[in-house]
């Protein structure tokens, strides 16, 4: 029996026919550029999200970094969310290796950067300060998905302030599954974009950054001299192609599953979480438990969920509906 891993999406296999594909995968030597199917998954990458290129990076947390660093420079700086992954959750990279000054702001509730208050830190032009580049957002962040109205409104924004925007992107089509859009709805307002294959979309490894050719190639140069120059990477690209091109639509159910989950938790006393925030396959609920003791107690019914102190469970393509029943009848008898 396999357990009803709810940590993250990025617990998923590969599939049976992810493997094939993988096994199957034509290889040659990346760096040379010879790879044929790092080459077919990066023009693949690029046509879908709409940009002239893409690069195949080993993680997200690298791809995100590439992008900063192909556009900022030393003394430069990026505007960004308190929480947003690339702040928060990467170690400072854009500090430690690119020299780049991070101007972490707070979210608004829906996972916006209030545009009035970016204009504030915005620096002048003056020795003083560092030089502001860059606006970087986050869709869907905490699994909340930004309007498209305030996209149009943030590159209106950046243009008249100079500033280029990249888009942390990791889960980005979960957030244009959502809207119903096309992902090119939401990419289409930013210069790069970086987008997980290695979570909902089941791939085992890699990123793919989208950008210009001119800022791609900046990229191709810093993801070298970092060590993600990979060799016959055509054994991991074939499977971000086999999720790009079978993996999307399917996102759905996930936000179905999450929202389902959401609903079974909320009848039950001692949780609370308000089906309504939950968006996407995220969902966040405050528990009157001992954390610890509840972990235990699912984990014998082989549930595992996170240990922070509230609760985050996300859903993923290794998560059926069945599961989802079987999680709140545990849940139930846990606080029952
Ligand atoms: C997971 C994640 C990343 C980075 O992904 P890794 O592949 O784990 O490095 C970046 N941004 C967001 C919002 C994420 O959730």
């Amino acid at each position: 029996m396999t357990p009803i891993d709810l940590r993250s999406d990025t617990v998923t296999k590969p599939s049976v026919d992810m493997r094939r594909a993988m096994m199957e995968a034509e290889v040659g030597d990346d760096v040379y550029g010879e790879d044929p199917t790092v080459n077919q998954l990066e023009s693949l990458a690029a046509g879908m999200l709409g940009t002239e290129a893409a690069l195949f990076c080993t993680s997200g947390t690298q791809s995100n970094l590439l992008a900063l660093m192909a556009h900022c420079g030393r003394g430069d700086e990026y505007i960004v969310g308190q929480y947003a992954h690339t702040f928060r959750y990467e170690g400072g990279g854009a500090a430690v290796l690119g020299s780049i000054q991070p101007q972490p702001l707070d979210f608004e509730e829906d996972g916006t950067l209030d545009l009035e208050r970016v204009s504030r830190f915005i620096k002048p032009d003056d020795p003083h300060y560092a030089r502001t580049k860059l606006l970087c957002l986050e869709n869907t962040h905490m699994g909340k998905v930004l309007p498209l109205s305030y996209l149009k409104e943030a590159k209106k924004f950046a243009d008249s302030n100079g500033l280029s925007m990249h888009l942390d992107g990791a889960r980005v089509f979960n957030a244009a599954v959502k809207q119903g859009v096309d992902v090119q709805d939401i990419t289409r307002y930013f210069d790069t974009i970086s987008c997980c294959l290695s979570k909902g979309l089941g791939a085992p490894v890699g990123s793919v950054l989208c950008g210009s050719a001119a800022r791609i190639n900046k990229a191709r140069r810093w993801r070298k001299l970092l060590g993600g120059g990979m060799r016959q990477a055509g054994i991991l690209a074939a499977a971000g192609i086999y999720a790009l091109t079978h993996n999307i639509q399917r996102l759905q159910e996930d936000h179905e599953n999450a929202l389902a989950l959401a609903k079974g938790l909320e009848q039950i006393d001692g949780i609370e979480i308000n089906p309504k925030t939950v968006q996407t396959n995220i969902l966040f609920a405050d528990i009157r438990a001992d954390m610890d003791r509840l972990c235990g107690f699912l984990k014998e019914k082989e549930i595992i969920i996170g240990t922070a102190n509230h609760l985050r469970l996300v859903t993923h393509l290794d998560i059926s509906a069945k599961d989802i029943e079987e999680t709140i009848e545990a849940f139930r008898e846990f606080f029952g």
